[in-house]
């Protein structure tokens, strides 16, 4: 269910079964989000809502409500561009060094520019989409790094180094972007 609300706008009401209380979390589209136990109400959820209005003021990160269905067709798009570049920048780079690895995600979490996880699978964030080719071509580097080395160890950083000679910058720079929209 979808609550429209005058101050945060579309609200995301999810009945969970296994909930006891109610929880607010922010979605990956910065929404507000509610789960609540299975039979609550709307007129509950509501009303929970309306008690908590201060709570989710100062704790939770809303993205200005104004501007969520803009975000979300900023998303698609970047989706559609994500998918025609990013897995195949991937399997270029894999090809380039010799590297294997089992699948190719494409996430859109707000905090990960990509991952890669012990049963070889890739995420790679669509926001990387906004960056300059540079760092996006690093990112996908350090991710075909951790293939061979699933930490931060400095073997990790000398294999980044050999693909990558300005790693380091590359790094540093990319902490003025955020991946999420
Ligand atoms: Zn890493």
């Amino acid at each position: 269910m979808v609550i429209k609300d005058k101050e945060f706008g579309e609200v995301i009401v999810r009945k969970n079964a296994l909930s006891r209380g109610v929880k607010f979390s922010v979605s990956t589209s910065g929404r507000l989000m509610m789960s609540v136990p299975k039979y609550t109400s709307d007129f509950l959820a509501k009303r929970f809502l309306n008690s908590n209005r201060d709570v989710i003021r100062k704790k939770l990160p809303l993205k200005n409500p104004n501007e969520q269905r803009a975000r979300d067709y900023q998303k698609k798009i970047m989706m559609k561009k994500a998918k025609e570049y990013l897995p195949y920048r991937l399997e270029y780079f894999a090809k380039l060094y010799g590297y294997t690895y089992d699948k190719c995600r494409l996430s859109h979490a707000n905090t990960r520019w990509g991952s890669c996880s012990s049963n070889k699978t890739i995420s790679l964030n669509i926001g990387l989409m906004k960056l300059p080719p540079k760092l996006s071509d690093y990112v996908i580097l350090h991710e075909l790094a951790h293939l061979n080395h699933m930490d931060h160890s400095k073997s990790f950083w000398a294999e980044v180094h050999k693909h990558d000679p300005n790693y380091k910058y590359h790094e540093k720079v990319l902490k003025k972007y955020s991946p999420g929209l």
